[in-house]
């Protein structure tokens, strides 16, 4: 077992600037160390973006592949020059919709910005958070925050305080508490660094939002498939990610064909995730994400479900396949990850 290093503190917090707990965490950001803070999309795991030494620590903590970037957060737009080498007019544009929120943007770097925050690419990707508290801490410490998500490589993210704990107890000093995140499922990360504006990860903010303020948007092949080989524009889309301790295998089709599929998968430890209007006659013990056509509420609660399947010692998990449209590209894109990538396709 790995021995506690610190005495975790949770502490709520809320927007005040002279907030007790914003100024703690202000403080141990400052000193270099990591702090967990909620935000819309996740809770982050937050360091100081310009001390390598302190950024360092994140991988660590999480146990993340060292090839895997962060992205960095700031709470003003000015903030962005010195992080940067050139701000596009499109960056502007989309900062102007769609900052403080949920969208990230990888732009080309700065000689600034740490090696160990980008893996040593000559991009950085950015984001403003909405969240008050977010935005409090940034204010406060007056750096930039690198923070992924605050929990271990490969788990859920975390979605309130209490996976954070689950997660990170005894690793790092504090873990503010800012409630349950709204948006539930980490940013939309689009590239404006080469000719094409390109979706890397779906997120709230959807590509049809996107497209209609930049016209054309490439999208990433890693956002619904599985890349194997070559180099990724998204380092972190080849990962498994997401994952309950169960296996998950998606499946697609009509719910009467995955009802009738189901029955046959009755079993110790088989659970499905399903629709709300699947519960009521579902063969299998279930959890639902939310209402079918309803993709914002399925985000919200997509990765607590995949936490509670583990409380319940779930052994395989059959999910309903989310609509990829809108909103619903992020939750697929997520399910499909915790599924890696196995899909059953299921007709009348
Ligand atoms: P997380 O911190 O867990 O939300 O993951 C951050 C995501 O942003 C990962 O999928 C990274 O691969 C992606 N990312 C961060 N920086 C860059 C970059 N410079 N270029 C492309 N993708 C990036
Ligand atoms: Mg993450």
């Amino acid at each position: 077992m790995m021995d506690k290093k610190y005495n975790t503190q949770l502490l709520p917090a809320s927007a005040h600037p002279k907030d007790p707990a914003v100024e703690q965490a202000a403080k141990l950001l400052r000193q270099g160390e990591l702090v967990a803070i909620p935000t819309e999309t996740v809770y982050g795991l937050a360091a100081n973006a310009l001390d390598p030494d302190a950024v360092k620590k994140i991988f660590l903590a999480k146990g993340r592949p060292q090839d895997n970037p962060l992205i960095v957060h700031i709470s003003s737009f000015e903030e962005i020059t010195q992080l940067v080498s050139q701000i596009p007019d499109k960056a502007r544009k989309l900062a102007e919709i769609f900052w403080p929120g949920p969208l990230t943007m990888v732009l080309p770097r700065s000689s600034l910005v740490p090696d160990v925050v980008t893996a040593g690419l000559d991009t950085v990707a950015i984001r403003m958070p909405s969240h008050p508290v977010a935005r409090a801490v940034i204010q406060a410490s007056g750096v930039p925050i690198a923070a992924p998500s605050a929990n271990l490589s490969g788990k859920p993210s975390p979605t309130t305080a209490r996976h954070c704990m689950e997660d990170l107890n005894g690793k790092i000093p504090l873990i503010l508490d800012g409630g349950s995140c709204q948006v539930g499922v980490e940013s939309t990360v689009v590239s404006l660094a080469g000719d094409i504006p390109r979706l890397l990860r779906p997120g709230a903010v959807t590509p049809e939002q996107l497209r209609e303020v930049l016209g054309l948007l490439a999208v990433d092949p890693a956002v619904l498939e599985k890349i194997t080989e070559g180099p990724v524009a998204s380092p972190g889309m080849k990962y498994m990610h997401y994952s309950p301790k169960a296996t998950v295998i998606m499946i697609t089709g009509p719910w009467f064909a995955c009802k009738d599929f189901l029955t046959q998968k009755q079993g110790e430890g088989v659970w499905a995730l399903v629709f709300d209007e699947d519960l009521e006659d579902c063969p299998l013990p279930a959890i639902s994400l939310g209402p079918q056509n309803d993709p914002a509420k399925q985000a919200q609660n997509l990765f607590s479900a995949l936490r509670e399947l583990d409380e319940k010692q779930a052994q395989l998990v059959y999910a309903r396949a989310p609509m990829e449209e809108g909103m619903g590209l992020a939750v697929y894109n997520r399910l499909i990850r915790a599924a890696g990538f196995s899909v059953i396709h299921l007709t009348d």
